[in-house]
């Protein structure tokens, strides 16, 4: 029997809501061409939610169709000011059906509400940023003397693939469409396989903001699979990309063969740094936020934590108290921080780290241990009195597990901190704006964050350094990733006409 196109979902809270679980493709939900179908699977229950429909590499290249279509039919060189209204339409849409979105967002990655409607308020801020940037994009006129005119455009690329990751699902479909589509460009995006469903709900939004059709195409599938096709297909001019950096390494050598354009948001393993001098009860509560936040699923989580040794002690006991306040659980809960982590594969991977802490011999200060047996809930957890060389201070977790160790001198904590491959993030707690600057001109990584962390601005460039990637998303910088400059030299007669 066939799936139908919209299945009625009850959510834990209370609100019901048509799913859709067809592709979003040339502006209407279908099935996908081989009628194949996969489950999405509530990881705080570990039962189905749903199934929904898979795309294949016929339904990429049926997808890619439509959005060039709608490139070529006018979207690239429609009045700035319609995208304006799209985008204003659709960041007001979203506002409208905020709470049924991060409810979609908890039920289908499991963390907590707290963090799903932090991710929808920042997703409407983003796109009504976008809104402002599309009647915004300029060239510029070069003075190259009197018998030239010389000018630069700003010009669309064309199809924008975009394979985006689940631990925020409908925040990165936000960063990948809102900057391609005020720039007139047109997208065949792919959700994670774990958790598809906001970004089709969020699709319906897309119809009724009047975007064209074509312009926005969404088709959930597997990365190897659907992902390998986007990055091959040849009417694919560019490809963004969020994950982890061994598939956005492979992403970029496949994308090589065509010359696709590449930008890539990928992992990271940031250092928090907390001086003797900082205010200690706010550098705790910013240094649990910067791990803990989402359930410690995050690219820049500051999971390194080194303390200067003047009150290593002190702050180990007041970070231990405070994860150990922090509620765990039911994502549906009010007071709930920490959800559950999003996969099977993810808690598996977070308690195999906490075994490998363990027998590199790094002391457990709190948690490390599984919650209950059914959906994939863990405890905070803190290593302290590691060394520089262990797995756990090297490897991204990707879970709420952190390690702290101590240091003594500023030269110190700087080499440590960029001793990595990656160079995402990092944070500095400290009193003395001083020392806050120094640092922060000497870490390498893309976002420093000096007595706060993982605190975004829809008008703040994101991305990595090193081994976390290429190209910034947010901000200014976003609208670089999908512009392609285009230089018009005249020559000028000064008197034949
Ligand atoms: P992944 O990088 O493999 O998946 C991210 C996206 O890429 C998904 O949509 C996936 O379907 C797609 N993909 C996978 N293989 C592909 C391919 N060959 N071609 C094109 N697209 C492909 O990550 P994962 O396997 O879901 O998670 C593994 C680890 O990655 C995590 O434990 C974590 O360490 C890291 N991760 C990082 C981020 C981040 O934001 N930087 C996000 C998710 C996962």
């Amino acid at each position: 029997s066939q799936l139908p196109l919209k299945v009625p979902v009850q959510l834990p809270n209370g609100i019901s809501y048509e799913q859709p679980t067809g592709l979003f493709i040339n502006g209407d939900f279908v099935p996908s061409r081989q009628h194949k179908t996969f489950e999405v699977l509530n990881p705080s229950s570990e039962e189905e939610i749903t199934h929904i429909y898979e795309a294949r590499e016929d339904d990429v290249d049926i997808a890619v169709a439509a959005a060039k279509k709608a490139f070529d039919a006018g979207w690239s060189t429609t009045e700035p000011e319609e995208r304006v209204r799209c985008l204003l339409k659709l960041a007001e849409l979203i506002e409208e059906h905020a709470e049924t979105l991060a409810s979609i967002e908890s039920l289908d990655n499991g963390k907590s509400l707290f963090c799903s409607r932090g991710d929808v308020a920042l997703v409407s801020k983003y796109l009504r940023s976008c809104a402002g940037w599309a009647d915004k994009i300029f060239g510029k006129v070069i003075d190259t003397g009197a018998d030239h005119f010389s000018y630069t455009k700003r010009e669309p690329l064309g199809v924008c693939g975009q394979i985006i990751p689940w631990n925020f699902p409908l925040l990165m479909w936000s960063w990948k469409v809102g900057p391609a589509l005020a720039t007139g460009n047109t997208v065949v995006l792919k959700p994670a396989e774990a958790t598809p469903l906001s970004a089709l709900y969020a699709c319906q939004l897309v119809q009724q903001a009047g975007i064209p059709k074509g312009v926005v195409n969404i088709i959930p599938g597997f990365g190897k699979i659907v992902g390998e096709r986007i990055c091959t297909h040849p009417d694919v001019k560019k490809v963004a990309f969020t994950g982890s950096t061994a598939t956005g390494r492979h992403i970029m050598k496949t994308c090589a063969d065509s010359i696709k354009k590449v930008t890539l948001e990928l992992g990271g393993k940031s250092p928090n740094i907390v001086f003797g001098d900082a205010d200690l009860d706010k550098a705790v509560k910013n240094i649990a936020f910067g791990i803990f936040y989402n359930s410690g699923e995050v690219c820049c989580a500051g999971s390194r934590i080194y303390v200067q040794d003047t009150v290593y002690e002190e702050v180990l006991e007041k970070f231990k108290q405070y994860a150990e306040s922090l509620k765990v659980g039911n994502p549906f809960e009010e007071n709930v921080f920490q959800g559950a982590q999003t996969s099977q594969m993810q808690i598996d991977k977070i308690l195999s780290y906490v075994d490998v802490g363990t027998s590199e011999g790094a002391r457990v200060v709190s948690g490390g241990k599984r919650i209950g047996n059914k959906g994939y809930f863990v405890t905070p957890t803190i290593f302290a009195d590691v060394t520089e060389d262990m797995k756990i201070v090297k490897e991204e977790i990707f879970g709420p597990v952190v390690t702290v160790s101590k240091f003594t001198t500023v030269d110190e904590v700087v080499a440590k901190a960029n001793d990595s491959e990656y160079g995402l993030a990092a944070g500095i707690h400290t009193g003395d704006v001083n020392k806050a600057i120094d640092v922060s001109n000497r870490v390498k990584a893309g976002t420093v964050w000096i007595n706060t962390y993982n605190n975004f601005h829809q008008n703040v460039p994101f991305g990595g350094f090193g081994q976390s990637g290429i190209g910034r998303e947010m901000g200014a910088e976003a609208l670089d990733n999908y512009t392609q400059t285009k230089a018009v030299r005249m020559s000028i007669e000064h008197s034949n006409y």
